[in-house]
């Protein structure tokens, strides 16, 4: 582990001109202050403080001066321009008396790390990033049109391949491994993929990994977006994130001995998300707009089930085999916090594991096809169906309680409820354009 010393001298030999003390809130949202060089000095050795009231869910007013110390270890080089280059620390949050503060998503995500630590195993996680690309209209302003008319790994019809090369390089540049970037199914659409790496790197990088995306379109005069259902009919774009455990060099997922190459563990570890899922929809998939990407005929999954390569299953186990062996949760979306979504599956993943739950059969049939009764009779339960439903699960979870801790717990279905009742008593153009004139 290098001190402050170290990366104050990286700092000068990088030729860095700002640095920007990062971290999230609660819902995910990224928190940034930048510092010029005189200050870099006093921050990396003494944080930042700030007030924690101004930022929702974090802190009440009566006690709310917060110190971000920046973790040394996340130190990346995030942009250069004509102003100069700017490096960037994500924070660990503590209270004023020097403890580590509860709602810090980061935290969060630590004390389920902890868990594995004691046995020596390690969380790695290897997330597929779905976006849309948009035209911009005549006042710079962002559209819902398309960038372009291509489908799933299309070439000629893809006008965004220089774009897309661009993201690789920056990625390459800063030894985030890109592995895969392609037109995905839906016009605009596409896909970013990058090498797995331990759950907390991974989480950070994500952070950046989606600002070079943004960055990089509007530069070329676009508008990328991670929004999960902007057009209705076609595909939205999830966040697949693909999880294995490895004891040392070994996989903990893998067995070659044992059905579908999957370890007792890993089955464990499975049966442990199908039955805690529900509750940790709002988190997996946090906003109004995610329940519209998760229905039938998309590829996301809207049933409670498991299979071996089928698609519409909630929980998929791709091919390959060995050190490469891993499940992939199909559910989530990239607008969440990703420590919080994260600390969930490996929790969610962890109580099954202890608990010895039962793994039901897997699905090797389209869900989505299947008819009610059919479903009902093999177990196969249902998502919720919105944000409303899905804090209704969340709040009678005992699993997802003890996983977020009771601060994040509580302020988060608190500001996931005031954004559900904002939208439900919204009146629509859909509601207008349908009811205005009829009656
Ligand atoms: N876009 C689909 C989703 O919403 C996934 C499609 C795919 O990766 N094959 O999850
Ligand atoms: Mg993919
Ligand atoms: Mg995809
Ligand atoms: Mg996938």
């Amino acid at each position: 582990q290098e001190d402050e010393g170290f990366y104050l001298e990286r700092l000068k030999a990088d030729k860095i001109d700002f640095l920007q003390i990062q971290f999230t809130d609660i819902t995910g949202h990224l928190k940034s202050l930048t510092v010029p060089k005189n200050r870099f000095e006093d921050v990396l050795y003494d944080g930042i403080t700030f007030d924690g009231s101004s930022i929702p869910g974090f802190k009440p007013i009566e006690n709310s001066d917060m110190k971000a110390m920046p973790d040394l270890s996340t130190y990346t080089i995030i942009s250069q321009n004509s102003l100069g280059k700017t490096a960037r620390f994500i924070s660990k949050i503590f209270n004023p008396d020097g403890t580590r503060f509860d709602g810090d998503p980061r935290y969060v995500l630590e004390r389920q790390i902890d868990r594995l630590k004691k046995e020596n195993k390690h969380f790695y996680i290897g997330p597929e990033i779905e976006y849309f690309i948009f035209k911009r209209d005549d006042k710079n302003r962002p559209t819902v049109i398309p960038s372009d008319q291509g489908v799933y790994f299309d070439k000629n019809t893809d006008s965004s391949i220089l774009l897309k090369e661009e993201i690789v390089k920056r990625l390459e540049d800063i030894d985030y491994y890109p592995e895969a970037s392609h037109h995905e199914v839906a016009p605009g659409q596409h896909e970013i993929d990058v090498k797995y790496a331990d759950a907390i790197t991974m989480a950070d990088r994500l952070i950046v990994i989606k600002s070079i995306v943004k960055d990089v379109a509007a530069k070329h005069g676009y508008y990328a977006t991670f929004m999960p259902k902007p057009i209705k009919g076609i595909n939205g774009s999830g966040m697949h994130v693909h999880q294995s455990i490895f004891n040392g060099d070994n996989n903990a997922f893998y067995d070659e001995n044992n059905r579908y190459g999957l370890s007792k563990y890993a089955l464990s570890y499975i049966a442990g998300i199908l039955k805690n899922i529900k509750g940790a929809s709002p988190i997996l998939a946090p906003l109004v707009n995610s329940y519209k990407r998760l229905v039938p005929g998309y590829e996301a999954p809207v049933y409670i089930c498991w299979a071996n390569r089928n698609r519409s299953a909630l929980v998929r186990v791709p091919a390959p085999s060995g050190k490469a062996k891993r499940i992939e949760l199909r559910f989530p979306d990239s607008t969440g916090n990703h420590y919080l979504q994260f600390a969930v599956m490996l929790g969610m993943g962890l109580d099954g594991i202890e608990n010895k739950a039962e793994i039901p059969d897997p699905v090797e049939r389209n869900v989505f096809e299947m008819p009610l009764n059919e479903r009902a009779e093999l177990g196969i339960e249902t998502m919720p169906g919105s944000l409303g439903e899905a804090i209704k699960e969340m709040e009678r979870s005992e699993t997802i309680k003890e996983i977020l801790g009771e601060h994040i717990f509580e302020n988060y279905i608190k500001l996931k409820r005031m954004e559900w009742e904002d939208y439900t008593t919204y009146v629509t153009d859909w509601e207008i354009n349908r009811y205005l004139e009829v009656y």
